[in-house]
């Protein structure tokens, strides 16, 4: 089984995909922290949109990179996106993520991927693809929470104004855009919890099956 799981930022996509996770016995991975690790190690070398230090940090990328400090941090989420949007990145980056999906470690049913282009490009074949969205003030709230109960600071202006234009880098990019793949199931996240959300994934993800 391999569980494709795309949406924008703090739509809950983490949440889902630990829960989805431990209901299956699947192996997971964050993809944006591929995408995070890569704009941190650009960065350290020069400007993050520049196309032979961003592909130069993807080609050296190594799973230690994916604990680098301040990964989760605002900062690592503005120059993953700006490295998301250079194509060659995305192709360096595509075959980890299809022998992650397609390799499960031994015990695992399979494994599950979260991020923007997973059902559209990493995993198109799978028939289990989930789409999970908020409105975009509930994700703010959501994610300026977040940073307070991590003890980071933070205006609730400005983590608006960062997803909206994160959202608006993710979704115009020429090469895997953020979008639903044409047979996700979309769930739109903001009036639900956690648990009614893992709800209905799963009796989409068991109806497939
Ligand atoms: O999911 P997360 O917010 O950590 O992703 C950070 C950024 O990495 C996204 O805004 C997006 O630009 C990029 N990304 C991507 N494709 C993925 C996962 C993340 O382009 N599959």
């Amino acid at each position: 089984m391999i569980i494709a799981l795309d949406g924008p930022a703090a739509a809950g996509k983490g949440t889902l995909t630990r829960k989805l996770a431990e209901y299956y016995n699947l192996a997971m991975l964050d993809t944006g922290l591929i995408y995070r690790a890569v704009g941190l190690k650009a960065v350290l070398k020069g400007d993050p949109s520049d196309n032979g230090i961003a592909i130069e940090a993807a080609k050296s990328l190594k799973p230690l990179d994916l604990e680098m400090k301040n990964i989760r941090g605002e900062g690592a989420a503005k120059y993953a996106s700006l490295v998301a949007a250079i194509p060659a990145v995305r192709d360096i980056l595509l075959g980890f993520q299809q022998d992650f999906a397609h390799n499960p470690p031994v015990g695992k049913s399979g494994s599950i991927l979260d991020g923007r282009d997973i059902g559209t490009i990493v995993c198109p074949d799978t028939k289990f693809k989930l789409y999970i969205t908020a409105s975009l003030e509930v994700r703010t709230d959501r994610r300026y929470k977040e940073l307070q109960e991590r003890g980071e600071e933070a205006i609730r202006s400005a983590v608006l104004d960062d997803m909206k234009a994160r959202d608006q880098r993710d979704s115009t990019r020429a090469l895997s855009p953020l979008t639903p793949a044409r047979d996700a199931k979309i769930i739109d996240s903001s009036y639900f919890n956690a648990e009614e959300v893992f709800s209905l994934a799963k009796k989409f993800i068991d109806s497939q099956t």
